[in-house]
C-alpha cells in the first residue's frame, strides 16, 4: 500500500522535475515580479501549528500558506501535482518531520528550486515512541504529534526563526524576538496546563479517536487510553470499543474525549454504551474552514482543550 504511494510520488515528483524545468524558464519573470511585489518571505507549511507559528514569526515580514485545505484530515493527506508546484514555488518549506509527513521525503528530492529553504520543524525535538492499541506497532516508529509537547514546540518555532533568518539574514533580530514572543506564550500555556492538571480528581483521559496525545499524557502525568493508534486510517474494532467501555465503566469516569475533524460517530457510540458525556480534545492538526476564515489560532485551541480537561477530569 504505502509503496504503491510512494511510486505514484515519485512518478509526479520526476514528471514534474520535467516539466518544472521548462516551467521554471518560463516563470521566472513571473516570480520575480510577484516578490518583488511583495516583497515578503513565501512560506507553504503543511500543518496547521507550523502555519500558526510561522504567521506570528515571519509576521509582516512573510506571506504564509497552509498548505492542507481547512478540514482536511492531515494523516491521510497526500498533495496533488498542484501543491508540489506550490512547494517548488516557495521561499521556505516547512513540514512536521517525517512521520507525519511521510511523502515529504520525496518531494524534497524532486525540487528543482535550489534556492527553496526546506524546514524539518522536528529537528531537535525530543519524540516519544508511537503507540498503536493492536501488536501491529512498526519498529522504530515515533509519535508525530511534537508540536504538542510545548518544549518541541518551542524549538519547532525556533527552526522557522532560523530559516527566516537564514533568508532574510538582516531581519535576524527581528524573526529571533518574534520567536521568544511566541514561546513565552507557550511557556505560559505551559504552566497553566501543569497547574490545573495537578489538581484533578480523574487522571485518565478516554479519547474515542486516534493516539494523538501521548505528549500531554508524558508531560502531565496522566493515563491516556485511545480507541485508535498514531493515525486514524484503520476504524477501531469491535474489541477497541469494548476495551474503552470498560475502562471507563470500572473506573467510573463520566466524559469521553472526541476528536476534531471526523464525525464524532465513534465517540456517539462509545459514551452511549459507557453512560458518559462527550467533550472536544482538538489536536489542532489542522483548522475547519469556519475556524480558518475566523482566523483562530493554535492558543485558542489548546486553551479551549484545557477548559474541556478541567471538565472532564474534574479539576479544581
Ligand atoms: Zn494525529
Amino acid at each position: 500500500m504505502h509503496t504503491m504511494k510512494n511510486k505514484v510520488i515519485v512518478g509526479i515528483v520526476a514528471i514534474l522535475a520535467i516539466v518544472g524545468g521548462v516551467i521554471a524558464l518560463s516563470q521566472i519573470k513571473v516570480n520575480k515580479q510577484k516578490s518583488v511585489a511583495s516583497g515578503k518571505i513565501q512560506i507553504v507549511t503543511t500543518l496547521f501549528p507550523l502555519y500558526d507559528m510561522a504567521k506570528n514569526i515571519g509576521a509582516d515580514r512573510a506571506e504564509v500558506s497552509l498548505l492542507m485545505p481547512p478540514g482536511v484530515e492531515p494523516h491521510t493527506f497526500e498533495p496533488k501535482p498542484t501543491d508540489i508546484v506550490r512547494i517548488n514555488e516557495a521561499d521556505c518549506f516547512v513540514y512536521t518531520g517525517k512521520f507525519m509527513e511521510p511523502w515529504a521525503e520525496d518531494i524534497i528530492k524532486g525540487i528543482t528550486n535550489r534556492k527553496l529553504i526546506v524546514v524539518d520543524a522536528s529537528k531537535g525535538t525530543r519524540m516519544i515512541p508511537a503507540v498503536f492499541p493492536d501488536e501491529d506497532e512498526p519498529a522504530g516508529a515515533l509519535d508525530p504529534h511534537i508540536w504538542l509537547d510545548f518544549d518541541n514546540a518551542k524549538i519547532m518555532a525556533r527552526n522557522i526563526a532560523q530559516a527566516l533568518e537564514l533568508r532574510d539574514p538582516a531581519d535576524k533580530a527581528f524573526f529571533k524576538q518574534k520567536a521568544d514572543d511566541y514561546n513565552r506564550k507557550l511557556s505560559e500555556l505551559d504552566a497553566a496546563f501543569r497547574k490545573t492538571l495537578n489538581a484533578c480528581k480523574s487522571k485518565e483521559i478516554i479519547y474515542a479517536g486516534h493516539y494523538a496525545f501521548g505528549y500531554w499524557a508524558k508531560r502531565y502525568g496522566l493515563r491516556y487510553v485511545a480507541a485508535q493508534g498514531v493515525s486514524p486510517d484503520a476504524e477501531p474494532t469491535a474489541k477497541d470499543l469494548a476495551r474503552l467501555v470498560d475502562q471507563i465503566k470500572k473506573n467510573n469516569i463520566h466524559y469521553v474525549f472526541y476528536e476534531e475533524l471526523t464525525t464524532p460517530k465513534i465517540a456517539e457510540t462509545i459514551a452511549g454504551e459507557a453512560n458518559a458525556k462527550l467533550l472536544l480534545l482538538n489536536a489542532a492538526h489542522n483548522l475547519t474552514k469556519d475556524q480558518f476564515q475566523r482566523g483562530v489560532s493554535f492558543f485558542d485551541i489548546l486553551t479551549a482543550d484545557l477548559e474541556n480537561l478541567k471538565i472532564g477530569l474534574e479539576c479544581r
